[in-house]
């Protein structure tokens, strides 16, 4: 992020010539293992009351369904679907048309700068050394991130493990966060921003499209960041979608504050001495605690979380750091996948999807174009609308850009047919879902 030059080298032709790496076959013992416009220039304490009073009448719980609904009749353009009420339809009509009525719940969450290495070979041994580091921290994958491997082992999959088909990158050429944010969230090779000074992005989101036609101070469609410059990419025209950027950036940010708890945490937030990093860049616990709160407050079907520390520790060269983010992360990690299983045991189709926005070199501290190692990301899937389970592998090499189309067919929203646009993640998702 911004706190190291590498994130902005030059880009020389060359490296833009990279696009997807082959990372060299290892073994795997441990492994078989507004600048977003704010249209609503509300303050917070009127919404907070406007909260209140929905909350005593029960309102816009209610109403929510039905949104939902007509939302879904607009994206699918059935024929007959805006007369009828989503209860005669679930009664008769495919089940297709049913999934489609049906709540969902999509959480994306990333660790910025996190590599695979960590996440599938565990703590890395002559890092540690030359950091030196006791040797008891130089522990597996399992017992550094122990829940996520809850999900692979339980109840999810890992894609792009070594030794498991093909990896998963991001497409550059500059393996910088920005792009790797605009990627992820267009589900676009080519975005229109090629490095963290870009302006923004040239493609419409996810979080555009799952937003549109619901109430933003509602927080429906959420983005919770450390990072405050990711705010930049969440959108191409403006989104009706809640946006809590870095301490004290984002649209519609009163949108957390909906409740005293939300309000009493954002406000932590926006006083917190500065940290890590960027200025306004707040602290990894802060947004996490954010995030989660929403999740179990105001269930949103689509909650994006961006951790940022991890990339910080490392530019830093500081590995105990890195590795103390890591697994602060996989804590929080933890109490999101809880919440989602919560939500669907009671019905609602769930997704859960963690991932980086790039690697790192191989030198550690560094990542971008010169690096074209530092491509290689990796992803964890698991929820109610996945069929993946353990360590599952890819047919071809998979990208960041994969990750929207995959959510697109979970929310069943229409197929980006652009020549850039990425393909679902098949293997993931089995073929219930089509
Ligand atoms: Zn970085
Ligand atoms: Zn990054």
């Amino acid at each position: 992020m911004m706190s190291d030059v590498a994130e902005y080298p030059a880009v020389t032709d060359a490296v833009r010539t990279v696009r997807s790496p082959a990372p060299a076959a290892r073994k795997f013992s441990s492994l078989v293992t507004d600048s977003l416009r704010s249209r609503h220039a509300r303050r917070a304490g009127s919404i907070l009351v406007k909260n209140r009073v929905e909350a005593d009448t029960g309102g816009s719980r209610v109403g929510r369904p039905f949104q939902r609904f007509a939302l879904a009749c607009a994206t699918f353009a059935l024929a007959n679907c805006i007369v009828a009420a989503p209860k005669e339809h679930a009664d008769k009509s495919s089940g297709a048309v049913r999934a489609a009525a049906q709540t969902v719940a999509i959480v994306v969450i990333t660790l910025d700068g996190v590599r695979w290495q960590e996440v599938f070979e565990g703590v890395d041994a002559k890092l540690a050394a030359a950091h030196d580091l006791a040797p008891e921290q130089v522990v597996p994958a399992r017992r550094l991130l122990p829940n996520l491997y809850a999900i692979i082992d339980g109840h999810g999959a890992a894609l792009g493990a070594p030794g498991y088909g093909a990896p998963i990158s991001a497409s550059g050429p500059n393996f910088l966060s920005l792009p790797g944010y605009a990627e992820l969230f267009s589900g676009r090779t080519v975005t229109g921003c090629d490095d963290n000074q870009c302006r923004g992005i040239s493609a419409h989101t996810i979080i555009e499209e799952l937003s549109a036609g619901t109430h933003a101070d509602a927080g429906e469609v959420a983005a919770v960041t450390s990072w405050p410059e990711i705010a930049k990419v969440t959108s191409y025209a403006g989104a009706d979608a809640a946006v809590s950027s870095g301490r004290h950036g984002g649209s519609h940010r009163e949108a957390f504050a909906r409740d005293a708890e939300g309000a009493r945490l954002l406000a932590l937030a926006e006083n917190a001495p500065h940290g890590l990093g960027d200025p306004d860049f707040r602290a990894d616990s802060l947004t996490a605690d954010i995030a989660i709160h929403h999740l179990k407050a105001h269930a949103p079907r689509f909650l994006f979380l961006g951790l940022g520390e991890p990339d910080e520790f490392a530019h830093m060269n500081d590995y105990g750091g890195y590795l103390a983010a890591l697994r602060r992360a996989d804590a929080r990690l933890g109490e999101l996948d809880a919440e989602l299983q919560r939500l669907a045991q009671r019905g609602t189709r769930t997704a859960l999807f963690v991932t980086a926005d790039h690697g790192r070199a191989d030198g550690f501290v560094n990542h971008g174009g010169a690096y074209p190692e530092s491509a290689r990301v990796w992803l964890v899937a698991a929820g109610s609308a996945f069929q993946g389970r353990g360590f599952v592998a890819a047919p071809s090499g998979r990208r960041l850009a994969d990750i929207a189309p995959t959510v697109r067919e979970i929310a069943h929203l229409k197929r980006d047919s652009d020549r850039a646009a990425g393909v679902p993640l098949m293997e993931l998702l089995g073929t219930s879902t089509l």
